[in-house]
């Protein structure tokens, strides 16, 4: 049991100061008593002692109130003190009549506030017993009311302090709590401001990724490592409004492939596309218009990624609890999307850019930088992975006499029109290039010889097949050679790969041309 209220801990004026001037007029009327009352012998050992001891008594307390001495044990001694000085003052200043007993309220309020409710209790029993003890030799008959009266006021006065005491207290355990509350708010308010920094600062690393994979797999990255949802995906739209997973976790696992998502599933997405605006579904498990990631989610954010009035993307995050995100959680995840939104058109128009760079102009096929550069890329990967490779070169026959015959003009438009016959015989992930002036290459990725014969055969097929127009409308018979080489059937290195392609349509040449060749 404690035999102190915790003073320290509470917010309590203190009353120290208030007290240790009253002890010290107390002092003062001792003193009085002890030089220059009648009522009390100076030389009597007891009293000096009473009257020595309460001087060192009230520099102790004088430097508690300096914390240079326990509190606790100052008030303590002053109750023991009084409950043996003031009896003993009260007897020698005559008994009943005596005023002294009138320091018991001192005695009592001090316990009633310093003390705990039992210990306070205890003092006022003894104080009550101190009185009457005190008194007793001195008592008359008609003295009785007085002495009752007396203790009945130590009682009161008791109560009254407890109660107020007791008041304070509580009051201030609300405070303190209040206090408490507060400083958490405050600390989590700065918890939560510093992960905002972290992520406005990993959402400007965003900017500086110039093609897209990039920008989604970092910003993938953020969405789970900094912001830690449960689930998350990063949607995108394509030419025919169709919605597909770019990259998306689910399932405690990252998943890159792409995937459509199927139309019954759309509905919510293309709200948020079509009015630009993010939503926050606190329960979205009785909705028909979404398909959450995660079986289990029942709370969902979908913001549209936008940058300069364009949709480039959506975002969607989810958690398995209901009603889980905040507001604040969808402005973070706003301010991250309109990164991410910027991040993307940097890419798209890097990509643009370089695509300009790498493309002829007569054509729109790659130029030869581009496709030297990919050839190598293409190689490197076959290797690696040990996958097939071929290389397709066309030419076409008898070229320099078109020219000469019908013109450059004519030739151009014969350039442009073969050009589009090659790309309909080829796949969206080949690398179509004009090699030289009247030279063509193609890159196949992931296709072994056999089949690369098979796309060099159709493309010499429809070239003969097609009719070309001169620029004066004369139809034009145009045919083509072609050189085929493969990995890892024929070169070893990219520059073998062109020489033998270069070699097999040299031979379809010297062969009697509209051939396709290898080696
Ligand atoms: P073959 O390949 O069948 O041996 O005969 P060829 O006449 O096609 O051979 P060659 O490679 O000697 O001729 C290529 C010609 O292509 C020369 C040039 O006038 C023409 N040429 C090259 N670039 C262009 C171009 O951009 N436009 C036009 N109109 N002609 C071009
Ligand atoms: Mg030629
Ligand atoms: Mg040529």
């Amino acid at each position: 049991m404690k035999l102190f209220l915790d003073r320290n801990k509470t917010l309590l004026p203190r009353v120290d100061k208030i007290y240790l001037i009253a002890r010290g007029m107390i002092l003062l009327s001792i003193s009085w008593l002890l030089f220059f009352s009648s009522l009390v012998d100076t030389y009597d050992m007891i009293f000096q002692i009473v009257f020595g001891t309460y001087v060192a008594h009230l520099i102790l307390f004088y430097l508690s109130t300096e914390n240079k001495f326990d509190i606790k044990l100052a008030y303590f001694s002053t109750i023991i003190y009084d409950l043996v000085l003031i009896p003993l003052l009260i007897m020698y200043t005559g008994g009943i009549h005596s005023s002294y007993f009138l320091l018991f309220f001192l005695t009592v309020s001090v316990a009633a506030y310093v003390l705990a409710n039992f210990f306070s209790f205890l003092v006022l029993v003894v104080v009550t017993a101190g009185y009457i003890l005190s008194v007793f030799n001195s008592i008359q008959l008609n003295d009785m009311f007085n002495v009752a009266l007396n203790t009945g006021f130590f009682w009161v006065y008791y109560l009254a302090i407890v109660y107020a005491s007791e008041f304070m207290h509580k009051s201030e355990k609300r405070l303190l709590k209040l206090l408490d509350t507060l400083n958490l708010r405050t600390s989590e308010l700065e918890k939560y401001q510093a992960h905002l920094e972290m992520i406005y600062e990993n959402s400007r690393v965003l900017a500086s990724i110039l093609d897209t994979d990039s920008v989604v797999s970092e910003l993938m990255n953020l969405l789970g490592r900094l912001m830690h949802f449960e689930g998350y995906s990063v949607v995108f739209k394509d030419a025919n409004n169709n919605y597909y997973y770019r990259a998306r976790f689910h399932n405690k696992q990252n998943n890159f492939q792409i995937e459509k998502i199927p139309l019954h599933a759309v509905d919510l997405l293309d709200k948020v596309a079509m009015q630009i605006n993010a939503v926050m579904i606190k329960n979205v498990s009785n909705r028909d218009d979404y398909v959450p990631l995660n079986a289990n989610s029942h709370s969902v954010m979908i913001v549209p990624m936008v940058a300069h009035d364009e949709l480039r993307g959506i975002i969607i995050a989810e958690a398995s609890k209901a009603d889980y995100f905040k507001d604040k959680d969808l402005q973070m995840l706003t301010a991250v999307a309109r990164s991410a939104a910027l991040a993307l058109e940097n890419a798209e128009l890097h990509k643009q850019t370089e695509e300009l760079t790498v493309t002829d102009a007569l054509t729109s096929t790659y130029n030869y930088r581009y496709f030297a550069q990919k050839l190598e890329e293409e190689k490197r990967r076959a290797s690696r992975y040990n996958l097939a490779l071929s290389l397709i070169m066309v030419d076409i026959d008898f070229f320099k006499k078109l020219n000469d015959t019908y013109g450059h003009e004519s030739g151009n438009r014969v350039l442009a029109a073969l050009s589009e016959i090659i790309k309909e015989c080829v796949r969206d992930v080949d690398i179509f290039a004009r090699y030289g002036g009247e030279e063509f290459a193609i890159i196949l990725p992931q296709t072994p010889l056999k089949d690369a014969l098979v796309i060099g055969e159709r493309i010499r097929t429809k070239v003969s097949e097609f009719e070309f127009k001169s620029n004066k409308d004369e139809i034009l018979k145009v045919t083509v050679s072609v050189g085929i080489s493969s990995y890892p059937e024929n070169g070893r290195s990219h520059e073998e790969l062109i020489s033998l392609a270069d070699q097999a349509l040299y031979r379809a040449k010297d062969e009697g041309r509209n051939l396709v060749c290898t080696n």
